[in-house]
């Protein structure tokens, strides 16, 4: 087993600053390699073997071919440098291979030599690159410190999105054999279980029995967690964190009460216990369709009329951009089952759904009723979510995203304080631990690339009080709750927004 290095958390400025640029600093941050047992049960090599270098271009040949908005990608940057200091690992770290335009020409010096006229016949002139061992190390060190965030994209003047140049470079590095054992590991368990903790379904029933129990001892109502429920309304779609961790489990009560208090039959499934997709970490749609096809085959055994997902960044991007092409929920597909489900879902919802946005419209329309004052211990700061933020929408209008949080916020509670422009919103600094890298084997660069948002948030405790810093993803509550006590705060002051609603919710009576 390998030891995590020694490293020192960094400091807190009161500003952003650049950090000066620490050649190589970063260059021993690397995962844990997938062993050939998790490679070949989601369908990779085992490992590298002879000839790898060809089979690695001509991956790369092909992804070039599908995916144009990678080809231009690899041609359009000028090397302006306006995205160098936007990346947070680079802002966390100083290691100039961290900077985007850096990270990309990783690939780009290989694209270049193979797939370019002057970069076959003037290699040197053009920076070109042959797909060597050292190049590959290089690619497994720092497009394993990318969290396909796409912050620096926002700030490209060619929109060059460094996020999908990471995922083809860990799909190439996965069809040679060379696997994060973190993401595939956890791809394997969605197969064979149906969820990333590999929590069976007896033991989800029993802790869904467990929190039925809490809450009503809690609240003295009945608040159902059903499973299986064949003929309910909604089917819930969310990261299996919700049924166990600290404090996502939290949210899962929220939504519970928030469908109690609404009226709605719901229901949660076995097969479907999964709303993260890791597909899209590894850049491997032909998982990321596998992965998705669960939820399908979930709805159509359930029959139920709407399909919600819970509280998870990436799992959202994935149902609100890919769902449709992939196995056409809600639209897209052309296959019977597809045609079938668009079928039997109800027309009038979005399909698929938010539960922030089902929570927004109750909301709007009055049918839930909050007792805010309840939420008065908190003064309460919101955390946008990379996927979220630039990677889809909530609502029907644009920016949807940022608002519809946000109001439910201030409609379970009195004190919300934004922080500052250029670190929320579209320009939302990724909490350090997103896009496959929430393993400790990256420890150190999940807290150095949580620094900007750790200086973000501290300026909001020490202006206005902020406790509590909300957010809608699993990943960035675990990760803040494993980072934020390293800077000195308290690891419970990052949560759900779902939290927030089923502490101020009013139950009524059973139903
Ligand atoms: S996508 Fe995010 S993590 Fe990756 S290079 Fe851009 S800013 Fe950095
Ligand atoms: S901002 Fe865009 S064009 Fe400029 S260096 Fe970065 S990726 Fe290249």
């Amino acid at each position: 087993m390998a030891t995590a290095a020694k490293f020192e958390t960094p400091r807190l400025k009161p500003y952003p600053v650049i950090p000066l640029v620490a050649e190589g600093a970063m260059a021993h941050s690397k995962p844990f390699v997938a062993s050939a047992r998790i490679q070949e049960a989601v369908g990779f090599p085992g490992e590298l073997t002879e000839g790898w270098e060809q089979r690695a271009v001509a991956r790369m040949g092909e992804l070039l071919d599908k995916y144009r908005s990678l080809r231009v990608y690899m041609d359009a940057c000028v090397h302006c440098g306006a995205c160098s200091d936007k990346c947070h690992y680079f802002l966390g770290t100083g290691d100039p291979k961290n900077m985007p335009v850096a990270r990309q020409d990783l690939m780009r010096g290989v694209y270049r030599r193979y797939f370019t006229f002057a970069g076959k016949h003037f290699p040197k002139l053009v920076g070109a690159l042959d797909m060597t061992k050292d190049v590959l190390d290089q690619w497994w060190s720092y497009y394993n410190q990318c969290s396909e965030c796409r912050r620096c994209s926002v700030f490209c003047p060619y929109g060059i999105d460094t996020a999908e140049v990471t995922m083809a470079a860990r799909e190439i590095m996965d069809s040679v054999g060379l696997g994060q054992k973190y993401a595939n590991e956890i791809i394997g368990k969605v197969h064979k279980i149906g969820n990333n903790l590999g929590i069976p379904g007896p033991a989800l029933a029993d802790t869904l029995e467990g929190l039925e129990e809490d809450t009503k001892g809690e609240t003295g109502v009945d608040v159902r967690f059903p499973l299986d429920a064949k003929g309910a309304e909604v089917l819930l779609v969310t990261p299996s964190a919700d049924f166990f961790s600290e404090p996502h489990v939290e949210s899962l009560i929220g939504y519970a009460k928030v469908f109690h208090a609404a009226g709605i039959s719901w229901t949660l499934s076995a097969k479907a216990s999964e709303a993260g997709n890791f597909g899209l970490f590894i850049g491997n749609y032909e998982q990321l369709r596998a992965i998705a096809l669960r939820i399908r085959e979930a709805a159509l055994e359930l029959g139920v009329k709407r399909i919600v997902v819970g509280e998870c960044g990436h799992a959202w991007r994935v149902a609100y951009s890919f769902w449709n092409t992939l196995v056409g929920i809600g639209a897209g597909g052309k296959d019977p089952f597809a045609i079938e489900l668009q079928n039997q879902l109800d027309g009038r919802y979005k399909q698929p759904m938010h539960i922030c946005e089902l929570t927004h419209d109750l909301i709007a329309r009055g049918a839930l009723q909050f007792d805010k004052e309840k939420n008065d211990d908190r003064v309460i700061t919101f955390h946008d979510s990379c996927n979220v933020a630039r990677g889809s929408r909530l609502g029907d209008t644009p920016g949807g995203q940022f608002t519809i949080p946000r109001d439910i916020l201030r409609a379970v509670a009195n004190r919300f304080v934004d922080m500052a422009p250029g670190t929320t919103h579209e320009a939302t600094f990724c909490c350090g631990g997103g896009g496959g890298l929430l393993t400790d084997d990256l420890l150190e660069l999940r807290v150095k690339g949580a620094l900007p948002r750790m200086e973000a948030l501290k300026n909001v405790v020490d202006a206005h009080g902020v406790n509590f810093m909300a957010t809608i993803c699993a990943i960035c509550k675990a990760q803040f709750s494993k980072v934020l006590p390293m800077y000195g705060f308290d690891m419970g002051m990052v949560g759900g927004v779902h939290q927030l609603v089923g502490k101020a919710i009013r139950l009524g009576g059973s139903h």
